[in-house]
């Protein structure tokens, strides 16, 4: 009989089962269909000895000294600050937009109180309820359909009119020369990698790891008191009110002769091309290697699911499976698959950390009340002198 039976060896499960067995001595059988831990944070050395990103570039990026604190008992860090490169109009310029972007794309020499007055005359203030109506509101319709509209459109198979505002707000716009993608005060990446950082927080002997197998098959043979689910959500109770939708990705590795291939970590591609997106590893990762790996990122709508979409409907379908969800007392709901949520990285360790925190206090609710042993040698530190005690009556 194990404690816990947790679906899923990304950030949510992995955290979980890290903090169960450290923390409570509890006993966990950590199940995924895939054939790795990580979960779409995965990285290996390929064919060439490059390490690469399996799923796609992963830039860990956070505010929550906490979750810093906590990732960092498991790995040493590489200080690394992400910028990225949108080809716009024939040329390479930085994005998120800021002064050095617009000056390159208009052969300008503005400073930033003035790109501050440029964006203000270009900007058309309206009502946000999209992610069009954001970048609209704060750029106007000709940078929007630059960078926006149609990367958009590829990557989530929707127009941004369509989409919450959440999404294209992700990618602030700056009149500052601050060509970083993030702005976080903890930006860094694993030292070794995402994947010898999850092997050292899953190292447990109490952690028992079943790769290859998909929950289902197993169910029904397992014991276990309590169930955590990272996977996602409608799968888990057979799509009962219809499926939650996702946005897949296919990724084209590639590996050059080459030392560079390209002159950033990332080259956006809003406006050509089936891809969004050309990640270089050797940027992210610092590794020396004469050769070079890359990968594209062709926008699906089938395959794994890697993105819930953000929309008003979905959120309303998936309320619906969270309502079902919490009927259930032994059975929890973490990661971005398991609550249908867009989250980073940090942000399902930190999501992941609190359910830790209601299951150690149900758990401390439900074990029974231990006799206390206490050493005699303990009960002298403790008893009054004994010319201040009330001897028992031997009689008695
Ligand atoms: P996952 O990593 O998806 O793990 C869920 C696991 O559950 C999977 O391994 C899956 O195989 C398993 N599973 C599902 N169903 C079953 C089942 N029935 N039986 C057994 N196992 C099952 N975040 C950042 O902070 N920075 C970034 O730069 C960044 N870049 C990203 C780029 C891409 C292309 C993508 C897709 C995501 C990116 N993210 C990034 C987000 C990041 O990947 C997620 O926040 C994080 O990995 C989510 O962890 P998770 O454990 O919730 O889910
Ligand atoms: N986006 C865009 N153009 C860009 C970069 C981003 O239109 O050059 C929009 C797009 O809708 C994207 C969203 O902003 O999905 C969030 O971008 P982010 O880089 O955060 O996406 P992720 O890394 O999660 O794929």
């Amino acid at each position: 009989m194990f404690d816990y039976l947790i679906v899923g060896a990304g950030f949510a499960g992995s955290v979980l089962a890290e903090r169960l067995s450290s923390q409570l001595d509890a006993s966990i059988l950590l199940v995924d269909k895939r054939n790795h831990v990580g979960g779409n944070a995965y990285d290996c050395y390929n064919e060439a000895g490059i390490l690469v990103h399996r799923y796609g570039p992963h830039i860990f990026h956070t505010n929550s000294e906490r979750v810093f604190e906590y990732l960092s008992r498991f790995t040493a860090w590489r200080p690394y600050e992400h910028r990225v490169l949108a080809s716009v109009d024939g040329q390479l310029v930085s994005m998120p937009i800021n002064a050095n972007t617009l000056n390159k794309l208009y052969g300008l020499n503005l400073s930033c109180r003035q790109v501050d007055e440029f964006l203000a005359e270009l900007a058309e203030p309206c009502e946000i309820r999209s992610s069009r109506d954001v970048v609209v509101n704060r750029v106007g319709q000709e940078l929007y359909e630059k960078f926006f509209r149609n990367y958009t459109r590829k990557q989530w198979g929707i127009d941004p009119s369509e989409l919450d505002a959440s999404v294209t707000a992700r990618v602030p716009v700056r009149t500052s020369r601050d060509d970083r993608y993030f702005t976080d005060r903890f930006q860094a990446m694993p030292l070794h990698g995402y994947t010898r950082m999850f092997d050292r927080m899953l190292a447990h002997p109490n952690i028992r790891i079943l790769l290859n197998t998909d929950y289902r098959d197993i169910v029904d043979e397992v014991e276990c008191r309590e169930v955590i689910f990272t996977g996602p959500v409608d799968e888990y109770f057979d799509y009962c009110y219809g499926r939650l939708p996702y946005r897949s990705l296919h990724f084209e590795h590639q590996t050059h002769d080459r030392q560079l291939y390209q002159s950033a970590a990332v080259i956006n591609y809003p406006n050509e091309h089936a891809y969004t997106r050309v990640t270089e590893f050797k940027y992210l990762t610092g590794q020396e290697h004469p050769k070079t790996s890359i990968v594209f990122e062709y926008p699906r709508s089938e395959g794994d699911p890697y993105y819930p979409i953000p929309k008003a409907e979905n959120a309303q379908l998936y309320a619906r499976y969270k309502e079902l969800a919490d009927t259930l007392d032994d059975v929890h709901f973490t990661g971005r698959l398991g609550t249908y949520k867009y989250y980073n990285m940090d942000q399902v360790v930190a999501q992941s950390l609190s359910l830790f925190e209601k299951l150690k206090a149900k758990r401390a609710r439900s074990l029974p009340s231990r006799p206390v042993v206490v050493l005699s040698s303990e009960l002298d530190a403790v008893r009054p002198p004994s010319s201040m005690r009330e001897e028992p009556d031997e009689a008695a």
